[in-house]
């Protein structure tokens, strides 16, 4: 405001300046050009009046006659109100309209009348003591032959000029002072509207920097200022497409970000966080807008993943790596970085998504194992199988006896072979079925299914006199797979017979509650130790391996149990002590789904 206003301030100022200098110049002008012509012109008025009087003089001149002179000097003095005064060429004042000559001193040394003398005439103007006054004075010399007869000298008293100059230059005074006044007006009237205009524009600029790029400006008539709030204009409505688009383009990677599972940081050279999605703020237990603009290792607790951030802010190349944070048990991260470039290629910083993979890596290394397991549980037995087949084909054993012995053990591992196969066929069958929704459900009486169930296992409780119980609501119905439902009471009844003493007893049950139906099967045998448990349902996991071989087992029925559970949408756990025996549970939805 108060840099416009000087401004203006100052056009005006330098307008005066210009407008009082211009009158002060023109006045001063105008003022010694009349001077120089009011004095020219008494010159030659006096010039005129000294040639008149030298006429009535002339007679008297020679030889000189002073008294007659001047009285002639007197009376003209008197009628034409110029003093005349005739001085002889030797300085001597004969005659003069106000004094006495013969009281006079010798007036050759007077310049008007020297330079008369010499050049014919002369004219002088000077303070006169006699007359106590500044006179002008003219001098003419009075020719004759080649000589001067005398110098005639008129005089009038210059304030007369002065008091017509003065009055002259009050007018130019009042006349300058007029204009100027007038002058200063109009500038100000017109460095005023100037100084609203600009204001104008300069409140809408102001308005431009806030931000309201809606506003147009008034266009102002005079030129320039017009074209500038038209530039203005021009310029508001620019920036407000092109805010559009940034903002619209902030929303859509705004939107995009928000929706994304990945978690996406941004972080800049000074190890700050520029921004973050919800998914990563998620993981950082924080909100976005309360972590931004944060170090790194203050907004993020984990080591691993600042040093990560720290490489790739090093480097200009992607990187990537898996670490592992300790978020509601251990979790896997898969981290990626890009470097985040500005429109020169010059790196700002780095991008980071970075997801859950646990669940992924644990898939990848259960299937890593079961194929390890797999070739394992597959080479035993035919690693055996060779043995004994090329043995028997060198005839190196003679005894039939021993020959017979040799094909059963061949027998034996053949069988298991077949087992491990037929449980690994139907794991991947339920598997497939599971996935599928393709299980054959019908509503089943779980007795049936018992009753089954415990036929197949019966012979082998017998053999170690243990007793199978069956209790709970049997009456119970389900809408299961039966075929499948008995496999897996099967698998868990052979089970706690093997791995139970002889003569103990085994428990069957099944109960429901608000919404599950449970099959339990329950043992008094060996238990299994708690660091067991969460990975006794993984295939070919076993407790005791020597101990399950040698009891014909392939690592598998559990896992086969827990596949036919997740078909139905249900699961299975497991309670043991050891020594004590262990509960195996059957959590079956009673509300099945689409099947
Ligand atoms: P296996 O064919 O070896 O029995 P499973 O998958 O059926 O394979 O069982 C896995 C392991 O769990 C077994 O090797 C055994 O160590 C343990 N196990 C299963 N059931 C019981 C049980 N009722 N009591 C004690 N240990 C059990």
């Amino acid at each position: 405001m108060s840099r416009r206003r000087a401004l203006v301030w100052r056009l005006f100022l330098s307008y005066v300046l210009i407008t009082l200098g211009a009158l002060l110049a023109a006045g001063w002008y105008s003022m010694h050009s009349l001077e120089q012509f009011l004095t020219e012109q008494i010159a030659a008025d006096l010039s005129q009046r000294a040639r008149l009087f030298e006429i009535q003089v002339a007679p008297h001149l020679s030889p000189p006659s002073t008294d007659a002179i001047d009285a002639i000097c007197k009376s003209a003095g008197k009628n034409s109100d110029t003093r005349f005064t005739v001085i002889l060429p030797d300085g001597l004042v004969v005659g003069d309209s106000r004094e006495n000559p013969r009281n006079m001193d010798n007036h050759s040394g007077r310049p008007e009348v020297a330079g008369a003398l010499r050049q014919g005439s002369a004219l002088a103007t000077r303070f006169s003591e006699t007359l106590r006054q500044p006179i002008i004075y003219k001098a003419v010399a009075v020719p004759q032959a080649e000589q001067a007869l005398a110098v005639i000298r008129a005089a009038i008293p210059l304030s007369r000029m002065e008091t017509e100059l003065s009055r002259i230059r009050l007018e130019i005074f009042l006349i300058g002072a007029a204009i100027a006044l007038l002058g200063l007006g109009v500038t100000l009237l017109v460095s005023r509207q100037y100084a609203r205009k600009l204001g104008e524009l300069q409140r809408g600029a102001a308005r431009f920097a806030q931000g309201e790029l809606a506003h147009r400006l008034p266009i102002p008539d005079s030129g320039e200022l017009a074209g500038l709030a038209e530039s203005l204009n021009r310029m508001a409505e620019q920036l407000e497409g092109r805010m559009q688009t940034v903002v619209s383009q902030r929303n859509q990677l705004e939107a995009v970000l928000s929706s994304m599972l990945e978690a996406v940081i941004a972080v800049d050279r000074e190890e700050r966080l520029i921004s973050l999605n919800p998914a990563a703020a998620k993981w950082f237990e924080t909100e976005p807008e309360k972590v931004k603009g944060r170090s790194i290792p203050e907004a993020i607790r984990n080591l691993a993943m600042q040093q990560f951030i720290v490489r790739a802010l090093r480097s200009r190349a992607p990187m990537e790596d898996d670490i592992v944070v300790y978020q509601n048990g251990e979790r896997v991260l898969n981290i990626r970085s890009a470097p985040l470039l500005d429109a020169h290629q010059e790196p700002i910083g780095t991008l980071i998504v970075f997801n859950d993979v646990s669940q992924l890596r644990r898939l990848e290394n259960m299937r890593r194992d079961f194929v390890a397991n797999v070739s394992h549980e597959i080479k035993t037995p035919l690693t055996a199988i060779k043995g004994f087949v090329e043995t028997l084909n060198q005839g190196v054993v003679e005894n039939p006896y021993e020959s017979k012995r040799f094909l059963g053990i061949v027998a034996k591992h053949v069988d298991r072979l077949t087992t491990v196969v037929e449980d690994l066929l139907m794991l991947s069958r339920i598997e497939d079925q599971g996935e599928r929704r393709e299980l054959k459900r019908e509503k089943t009486r779980l007795r049936e299914i018992f009753q089954n169930a415990v036929q197949v296992c019966r012979p082998g409780a017998d053999e170690k006199r243990i007793r199978i119980e069956l209790a709970g609501d049997e009456n119970l119905a389900a809408v299961v797979d039966p075929v499948l439902v008995e496999q897996a009471v099967v698998n868990l009844l052979d089970n706690a017979i093997k791995y139970s003493d002889a003569a103990t007893a085994v428990r069957l049950a099944a109960r429901q509650t608000a919404d599950e139906i449970q099959i339990s099967v329950q043992d008094h045998g060996i238990g299994i130790e708690r660091k067991h448990l969460p990975r006794l349902f993984e295939r070919f996991y076993r407790v005791d391996k020597a101990r399950s071989r040698a009891m014909g087992g392939t690592g598998l029925g559990l896992a086969i149990v827990k596949h036919i559970s997740q078909a139905h949408g249900g699961r299975v756990d497991v309670a043991s002590a050891l020594n004590e025996g262990s509960t195996f549970t059957i959590h079956l939805p009673k509300d099945p789904g689409p099947a």
